[in-house]
């Protein structure tokens, strides 16, 4: 904007036409301008305008509701409302009064200042139930809120009106830039100037400005200013439902319900405000001589269910950030309003969205669906949210959930009753988009890392699974010989030692048999590997089928076999012995059409007191083994 004596504001000045006050109300204006002005030089300023005093003090009993001590003089009112309230006041009124008609013909004088007593009064209402102070201060900034607008139909009645029936229909951005292209400003701004001129406090010239679309202020979020412009925007859209038709209400309602859940008022709470600013609309007609303008209840005004339950228009959430990153959220929130906004933010996060309006409902979803987050008031009707997630942390399926509990400011007790209950995170209402997406993100990122560690759990354990069965199969595969089937040496050696323990402790008998295939050689010589390997398998199926089952059968090496037999003193296991060897010598091995025929020797030995290791008496085997085949072959010699 333009500044000093070419800016906008100056130039409108100097037409003359500009709406401000006069007479009393600007020699107020001038008297604040004055340091050493007195609260005595404004009531006695004012009351020298016997009109405008009777307003003021009616207007200021309106302000202060059911006072039990009525404003009867300006100097009460000075008092209760404080020489600030009441500057802007006479302002406020002052401005009304001259300004009811003017010269544009496509500006709605009457529509307008019905719109901005409507954005006062309901603003007001607002800003008391929030325990906002300065209530009354409000009420003149919701009056004077779109003053600029008054000002450029008065100033250029002409070129305004042409811009007006131009832009009639379409947006509110579009307006402010069809003003800016003609005038070098938007109306927004002029108001702000104007406020400034007006001598109003700093923050509530850029309240002013940014009312109307308060998404493009950069005030910062949850602030009291925050909430002050953010409940002058509500005030303004229940304006505009008061004035709308039934046919475009439904959204505005849509609408009014999102900006009350973010300011954190109530649907029931809202109907009472509706209630208050009707009364004290009828006290203002009255007051202002205003035409009547019949106002919708607010019951009735918010009785709206269609429109929400259908195509709910997401707003703009600047800071909502959609990430790939989906999450199953339930919302448990009984205030339709509230539930209404967080859907719209979490839905515009790029998160599934499941709603419940009670804890036993929740809970029932919960089960049903294992949500990832869940975000619940705590004061849910049937089950508070503080019981909600107790009993989901009791289950074993919950324990991971995330769960963020909602709570209004004068809950705030409760958060750490929630922590308790196990709430990973307590948000306190209202709840300001850029920290509750923020907090989303946070919750987001332990959702995700805890699905990682759970699919690495998973994973580690479908691993640590096949690999026992593998190790398994490794070390069966280890411990047998390929070609036999029957344990290998390695094996035999573990099992000798094993029986060699077992036989020390409980003194029990252990003998062993060293057998050799008698002259293996010349079978390969004669007929080939092939029909060798065929004869040892043979050999060894014949010596397993014939030992006990107690006896362990090993291949011990190339054509000989180890077998160790647990209880068996020497002459059992000799008997063993010449049963295995007869068997043996009994097969008939069948090869190109010709009959073949094997036999072994054995030797055998026990281990007795003097036995001194496992190698020794392995050798005392061995050298019986040698002695049969010394003395012939086809034999079986103990060591006695
Ligand atoms: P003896 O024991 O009666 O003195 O005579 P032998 O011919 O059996 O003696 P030796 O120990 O000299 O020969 C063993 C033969 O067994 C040598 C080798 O070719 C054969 N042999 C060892 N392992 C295998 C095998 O896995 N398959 C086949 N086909 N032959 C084998
Ligand atoms: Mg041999
Ligand atoms: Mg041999």
């Amino acid at each position: 904007m333009e500044t000093a004596e070419n800016s906008i504001l100056a130039r409108l000045k100097n037409s003359g036409r500009l709406p401000t006050p006069k007479g009393v109300a600007l020699e107020v204006i001038n008297l604040t301008q004055r340091e050493d002005a007195s609260n005595h030089d404004i009531v006695r300023l004012v009351s020298a305008d016997p009109a405008l005093s009777a307003r003021v003090i009616r207007a200021a009993n309106v302000l202060l509701g059911n006072s039990s001590r009525p404003v009867v003089t300006i100097a009460d009112a000075v008092t209760v409302l404080g020489a600030r309230a009441l500057r802007q006041l006479v302002l406020g009124i002052a401005l009304i009064a001259d300004y009811r008609h003017g010269p544009c013909k496509q500006f709605d004088y009457q529509h307008f200042w019905t719109h901005s007593l409507l954005t006062g009064i309901a603003a007001r209402h607002l800003a008391a139930h929030a325990r906002l102070a300065a209530a009354e201060e409000i009420f003149v900034l919701g009056l004077l809120g779109n003053i600029g607008q008054l000002a450029l139909a008065t100033v250029y009645p002409k070129e305004y009106g042409a811009l007006l029936a131009h832009t009639k229909g379409k947006t509110l951005e579009e307006l402010h830039r069809q003003e800016h292209d003609k005038f070098g400003c938007d109306h927004a701004e002029l108001s702000e100037e104007m406020l400034a001129d007006m001598h109003f406090p700093k923050i509530f010239q850029t309240i002013v400005r940014d009312f109307r679309q308060p998404e493009t202020g950069k005030i910062a979020e949850g602030s009291r200013e925050w909430q002050l412009l953010h409940l002058l925007h509500l005030a303004s859209l229940i304006a505009d439902a008061c004035l709308s038709t039934q046919a475009e209400r439904g959204k505005l309602v849509e609408k009014i319900r999102l900006q009350a859940a973010l300011v954190a008022i109530e649907a029931g709470d809202l109907i009472t405000i509706g209630e208050a600013c009707a009364r004290d609309w009828l006290d203002w007609l009255m007051l202002m001589n205003m035409g009547a303008v019949h106002i919708p209840s607010f019951a009735e005004l918010l009785d709206q269910p269609d429109a929400v339950e259908t195509a709910i228009e997401i707003p703009q959430w600047p800071y909502a950030n959609q990430d790939n990153y989906k999450m199953r959220v339930l919302v448990v929130e009984h205030d339709r309003s509230m539930l209404v906004l967080l859907q719209s933010m979490l839905a515009a996060a790029g998160h599934n969205v499941l709603t419940a309006r009670d804890g036993v409902e929740a809970m029932r979803l919960a089960e049903q669906h294992h949500p990832q987050l869940v975000i619940s008031d705590c004061l849910t009707p049937q089950m508070d949210g503080v019981t909600l997630c107790r009993k989901l942390r009791e289950s074993y399926d919950h324990r991971n959930m995330y769960v963020i509990i909602l709570t209004a400011q004068q809950g705030v007790d409760r958060l750490v009753e929630s922590f308790e209950a196990g709430a990973d995170d307590c948000m306190v209402k209202p709840l300001a988009q850029k920290i509750f997406f923020a907090r989303l993100r946070t919750a987001q990122r332990v959702v995700r890392l805890q699905e990682e560690l759970a699919f690495d759990r998973d994973q580690m354990l479908r691993f640590s699974k096949e690999l026992a069965a593998s190790n398994e199969r490794l070390q069966r595969l280890a411990l047998t010989d390929a070609l036999t089937e029957l344990p290998n040496r390695r094996f035999a050696m573990e099992r000798i030692e094993q029986e060699w323990a077992l036989s020390k402790r409980g003194d029990r008998t252990l003998s062993c048999m060293m057998v050799d295939i008698d002259h293996f050689k010349s079978i390969n010589d004669r007929f080939g590997h092939q029909t060798g390997d065929d004869a040892l398998k043979a050999v060894a199926l014949a010596l397993r089928q014939s030992a006990r089952t107690q006896d362990v059968v090993c291949r011990y090496g190339g054509e000989e076999f180890l077998i160790i037999c647990p209880d068996a003193d020497i002459d059992a296991a000799y008997q063993g012995a010449e049963r295995l060897r007869l068997n043996v010598a009994a097969l008939i091995f069948k090869f190109q059409g010709s009959d073949l025929k094997l036999t072994i020797s054995i030797g055998v030995a026990e281990k007795k007191e003097d036995t001194a290791s496992i190698d020794d008496l392995l050798s005392h085997a061995d050298d019986c083994l040698y002695s049969a085949k010394e003395s012939g072959r086809n034999k079986t010699v103990a060591k006695k």
